[in-house]
Order: C-alpha cells, then sequence, then structure tokens
C-alpha cells in the first residue's frame, strides 16, 4: 500500500544568511521524473549547514533555504523514470543531491567536481525537513538493518573522510594525524582510520575530546593545540622514530593548522585538507616542502562507490562514532554549541520532534 504523504510538514527555514533558523511548517515538495521523495527519519547536522548559515564561503546558498545533507530516511514516492529505487527503501540524502551525470567529471566518477551539481542544504533544499527530495541516481542504498539515527552522520561526515584517507595514500600500518579529532568529521575519521589498519594522532582540544579520542576512538596518541607548547614537536614526538605522521587529515574549522601540517608531516607524506573554514589559505615553507617532497592536496566529499563503501564499512560493525540524537526543533540550540567549539562527535537530529 503506497504511504499516506501529508501536505504539510515541520521544516528548519533560514530565511536571511545569518539566520536565525526558523522552525515552521511548509508545503511537502513533488518529486520530479527523476526524483524520490525521501521521508527523512534522521538527519545529522554537520559544520557545512552552520557555514551555509553564516554566509561564510564564496559560493551563495539558494533563500529561503532549508539546510541539512547527512538525511537518513524511507522511499515513499518516486517520478515514473524511477526504476531501481522502491517505495520502502531506505536510503540517504548526501550532499550532492544530484549532478548532470554527462560532463567529463561525471563521466569518471568524479560527480563531485561536475561543474552544475545541485547540493543538499546549500542549493537546493535539504534534510532540516519531514521529507527531502533528491535524485535517484545520487541517493545512498542503506541496508535494512542499519539503524537510520546512526548510519545518518556516515552520509556526509563518514564518507567524506573515508575518501580523504584514500586520497592520501596512506598504507596500513603508517600513522595518519587527524586535525579536529573531537568533532563530527574527526570521530568518523579516527574509526575509519582504524578500520583501515592505520595508526592515529588526535588533534584537538579539551579533556571530553581527549578522553573520547583515546578511549573511543582509537587514537594512540592525542595534542591539544590550545595547550601545547610546540605542537609540531609534540605531533612528531608522537610516532616511535619522531619523525612524524605519512598523513594529516584536516578536518578543523580554524585556519591556523591549515599552516602547521606541512611542519610535521613526514618526509614524503601527505597532507589532505577536507575543512573550509571561512577564508582560510593554506601556507607552507617552500624549502622544507621541497627537500621532504610532500603532497599538499584537497579532498571533497565522495562519489557513489566511496558512499555505499563507507555505508559498507559501518555495516559490518567497524564504525562507532558518538552522536547524541535531539529533535529537529533543536537545530538553534546545535548550532550555538557547534559555533563554541562544544559538541564533541556529531548531533543527529530527530524529524518527528
Ligand atoms: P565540527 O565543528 O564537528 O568539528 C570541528 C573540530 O575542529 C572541533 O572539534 C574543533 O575543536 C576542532 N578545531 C578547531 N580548531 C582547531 C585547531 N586549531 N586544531 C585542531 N582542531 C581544531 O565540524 P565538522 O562537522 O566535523 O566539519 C569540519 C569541517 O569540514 C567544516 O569546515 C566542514 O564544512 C568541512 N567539511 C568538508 C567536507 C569536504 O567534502 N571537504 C565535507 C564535510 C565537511
Ligand atoms: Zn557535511
Amino acid at each position: 500500500m503506497a504511504p499516506t504523504i501529508p501536505k504539510e510538514q515541520w521544516a528548519q527555514v533560514i530565511e536571511k544568511t545569518g539566520g536565525p533558523v526558523d522552525y515552521k511548517k511548509i508545503p511537502v515538495p513533488t518529486p520530479a521524473s527523476d526524483e524520490v521523495l525521501v521521508n527523512i527519519k534522521f538527519s545529522g547536522v554537520c559544520h557545512t549547514d552552520l557555514h551555509a548559515l553564516n554566509g561564510d564561503w564564496p559560493l551563495p546558498t539558494k533563500l529561503p533555504l532549508v539546510g541539512g545533507h547527512e538525511g537518513a530516511g524511507v522511499v515513499v514516492s518516486r517520478g515514473e523514470l524511477v526504476k531501481d529505487v522502491e517505495i520502502g527503501d531506505h536510503v540517504g540524502v548526501k550532499w550532492l543531491n544530484g549532478s548532470c551525470l554527462s560532463c567529463e567529471f561525471c563521466q569518471q566518477s568524479d560527480e563531485p567536481l561536475c561543474p552544475k551539481p545541485l547540493l543538499s542544504g546549500y542549493t537546493v533544499d535539504g534534510t532540516f525537513q519531514e521529507y527531502c527530495i533528491a535524485k535517484a541516481a545520487h541517493v545512498a542504498r542503506i541496508p535494512k538493518e542499519v539503524p537510520l539515527d546512526a548510519i545518518a552522520p556516515v552520509l556526509c561526515a563518514g564518507i567524506t573522510v573515508y575518501k580523504g584517507l584514500k586520497e592520501s595514500g596512506v598504507k596500513p600500518g603508517q600513522w595518519v594525524a587527524i586535525v579536529g579529532a573531537g568533532g563530527g568529521l574527526g570521530s568518523l575519521a579516527q574509526q575509519y582510520a582504524r578500520a583501515m589498519g592505520l595508526r592515529v594522532i588526535g588533534i584537538d582540544t579539551g579533556d571530553a575530546k581527549k578522553k573520547m579520542c583515546l578511549e573511543q576512538l582509537g587514537s594512540e596518541a592525542f595534542v591539544d593545540f590550545a595547550t601545547s607548547k610546540n605542537l609540531v614537536k609534540d605531533v612528531q614526538a608522537a610516532t616511535p622514530d619522531g619523525l612524524g605522521p605519512h598523513a594529516v587529515i584536516l578536518v578543523a574549522v580554524n585556519e591556523k593548522p591549515f599552516q602547521q601540517a606541512a611542519e610535521y608531516v613526514r618526509p614524503r607524506g601527505t597532507v589532505v585538507c577536507i575543512g573550509l573554514p571561512a577564508g582560510a589559505y593554506l601556507r607552507a615553507p617552500v624549502f622544507e616542502s621541497v627537500i621532504k617532497m610532500i603532497t599538499i592536496k584537497g579532498s571533497y566529499v565522495g562519489n557513489r562507490k566511496d558512499s555505499a563503501e563507507a555505508i559498507e564499512f559501518f555495516a559490518r560493525g567497524l564504525i562507532k562514532a558518538p552522536f547524541q540524537v535531539v529533535g529537529l526543533s533543536e537545530l538553534q540550540m546545535v548550532y550555538d554549541k557547534m559555533q563554541k567549539g562544544e559538541i564533541a562527535g556529531r548531533y543527529v537530529l530527530d524529524t518527528s520532534k
């Protein structure tokens, strides 16, 4: 029997850049021929959603905007061209809501680089609502036995850090520093790194995040960026030979670590930039970059295959990162805590509350 779809739904709406977010009723959208309508059950809150609210990036959002791009839910209707997603399927709505599928990048499975992307919670309405539209070709497939609250953060944070670790080229047994380890991306990055056989140094601040990284997430060492007197030395000293990590995964929301990583990464090592602090620039000393032969690169979400793989790691029970569930109505509280750097792990919104 076809599910009943209401005409109206609760959503968190941004009317103007800078906010606030307004919890109110809006119409339920209708999917186009190549789209599905997903009853979002849970949505993670990513720092990208806060960047969108604050207007941090040189790319304007649509307005009014429903944010959110870590949505896990159930397909309740589909356009007439959709044949391979069924009503009742569990799916994830990701940052990349849709892409053209015909440009050079889409052809070679680099669809995040498509010049005409649809971005959930940025250029199209996202997952901070009960019913969300997504292009059928791009929804992530979630096995029915996987809990929808726990998988939500994987749909952006998990996929992104898994891809970033692959892009780093680091091999099992080697060391990786996760910078911003206590946040949403960072906590999942430690779990993926461990599952991939890597050894981890967590970098963040505060006793709560330190404890979480060392006792729960698998870091073997923790460097507190706020209290360390010499961060570069401390990170290098965390590896047994003192030469520093083979790779650095930058998921911090401040510029400074983007200007330190090249100094402590091991010769031949790779610095992977993922975090997107407002107005930030990368900096690296030319002398050391040359004589250490280091690589500095960016990494941006993941393609559909990366997404499927990241979900499979989770489904196999290898990924356990902390999250707290609160109602969709409490999004502003989550943003306030995130702005202050007070969130250890991820907040997940229950759209029914
Ligand atoms: P978050 O707020 O959950 O976590 C950020 C963490 O960085 C916090 O724990 C904070 O304490 C820590 N931090 C701040 N300054 C630091 C410093 N100097 N050194 C080390 N740690 C520091 O944020 P999140 O949701 O994990 O997102 C992180 C960033 O990644 C955001 O900028 C977001 O937009 C970006 N992002 C990028 C992609 C991509 O595809 N490249 C995808 C998703 C998110
Ligand atoms: Zn995100």
